[in-house]
């Protein structure tokens, strides 16, 4: 591994001496959060509904307002959107919106944004590709009932009830067949979860066909979790369940451009205007107007946003990885990794010491990552160790993503610092502005985390 020095943090890649971001979150004016939600601030857990976030984060959050977004393929709002796990953390969500406590920041994989204060809008996303998302879920659930149908012995009417609504996410930019319930229920059936799967599948490609008849032929695709892989087209390959593997479970039915790299130029826009106020990509930029390759999004960066206003940009994920196959070959992957290469790649064109942070969420009920191995130092000391083995695969020797930072402690230990660094953080401007004899009054409006929307 090259062992040379982080510009800002003074250490060497997969470093564990978290503190030094701390330092970089409380000293550096210009700094800009772009974070991943679950298994980073949330541990993961098999069931969606039962994720939990602290209070004391959701407040950290808005401290380090407008210096912090989210960016996720989940979404803000519905039954199984963060916002609904945020106002559990306070008890009551009026609260919430005369505060502004929402997170803000990008979701469904950067076409749904949101304000602090709870307003969601669909950037890049007509009007007619919204009401036709609107019909999906009740398709998928039309289509599971009418596959039932053929088969009344196998469930019972509640079972099928129950399965049901575990199956249907009616998310509004990615609505959803999630078949990990079917799975557990047909666990001694496998040729029958067989077919149900191919059944999704084909229902997944007739959707598109709809679409393409309204006139939509280049507005949607799907994304199978997991899946094989891409074909020749570029489309992601379903994954068919085996006699001990249930394949893929999710189809998900997403908007086109929806990939949460393209999120990062969209943030950065929005951040600019904030500070100079002015949109460097135009004021009407999405997501889904952005290059769909890396060197493209850094060169529309690099060319288009004043390098004087340009952030240090801190990057916050916990789904990355890689695995060399037995012919050589190497499969990277992992839903963080591309935006997390981005900030890094930004960060060296315009050298800018911009910070890539992974989150260890191995330890959470979800088990399908690489768990981070640390060696404790000898002394027996309290100062961190170091890491011997990262998520990815220690004989992919030349990864092009470089982790700058480990929270080898999972979420926990990630919220703790933030949550710390935020109270430092403010304390520090809130100084900082009492010797310029500001009135206290101020001081909440200039910190934009109770600026009016
Ligand atoms: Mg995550």
């Amino acid at each position: 591994m090259t062992s040379f020095l982080h510009p800002l943090l003074n250490e060497p890649p997969l470093s564990l001496n978290v503190d030094t971001l701390t330092q970089v979150l409380v000293n550096i004016d210009n700094v800009l959060i772009i974070q991943d939600l679950d298994g980073v601030c949330m541990g993961l857990v098999q069931d969606p509904l039962s994720r939990v976030m602290r209070r004391d984060y959701v407040e950290a959050a808005a401290l380090f307002s407008p210096h912090f977004y989210v960016l996720t393929n989940g979404e803000h709002g519905g039954k199984r959107g963060v916002n609904h796990i945020v106002e559990q953390a306070f008890g009551y969500d009026s609260y919430l919106k005369r505060q502004g406590r929402y997170l803000p920041g990008l979701a469904a994989g950067g076409v749904q944004w949101q304000d602090s204060y709870g307003q969601i809008t669909h950037p890049g996303v007509s009007d007619r590709e919204l009401t036709f998302l609107k019909t999906v879920p009740a398709r998928i659930e039309a289509r599971l009932r009418q596959f039932f149908t053929h088969h009344p012995e196998v469930l019972t009417a509640a079972q099928l009830q129950d399965c049901i609504e575990a199956a249907v996410l009616d998310n509004i930019a990615s609505p959803t067949a999630n078949l990990n319930r079917f799975y557990a229920a047909l666990r001694d059936r496998p040729p029958l979860y067989a077919k149900l799967q191919d059944e999704m599948q084909a229902l997944m490609h007739h959707l598109l066909e709809a679409a393409q008849q309204q006139g939509l032929e280049n507005s949607f695709f799907i994304h199978y979790a997991p899946n094989l892989g891409r074909d020749a087209q570029g489309l992601e390959i379903m994954r068919p369940a085996t006699e001990h593997d249930s394949g893929t479970t999710d189809f998900q039915f997403m908007v086109r451009g929806a990939v949460k790299e393209a999120g990062v130029p969209a943030l950065l826009n929005h951040y600019y205007a904030l500070r100079t106020g002015r949109h460097p990509l135009g004021e009407t930029f999405n997501a889904r107007q952005a290059p769909h390759n890396l060197e493209e999004l850094i060169d529309l960066v690099a060319t288009s946003f004043d390098p004087l206003h340009m952030p240090v940009i801190i990057g916050v994920g916990d789904t990355v990885n890689s695995q060399v196959q037995a012919d050589g070959s190497i499969n990277r992957g992992g839903s963080d990794r591309n935006f997390l290469q981005l900030i890094q790649g930004i960060g060296q064109r315009l050298h800018k010491g911009n910070i890539v942070a992974y989150v260890d969420s191995s330890q959470g009920e979800v088990k399908n990552r690489r768990q981070v191995i640390v060696e404790p130092v000898a002394d027996g000391s309290d100062r961190p160790g170091t890491v011997l083995q990262g998520p990815c695969d220690p004989a992919d020797e030349n990864d092009p993503l470089t982790i700058d930072l480990v929270f080898a402690g999972g979420h926990r230990q990630y919220t703790a610092v933030f949550e710390h660094a935020a109270q430092l953080r403010h304390r520090r401007q809130v100084n900082a502005r009492r010797y310029q004899g500001m009135a206290p009054d101020y001081w909440g409006w200039i910190d934009g985390a109770n600026t009016p929307s």
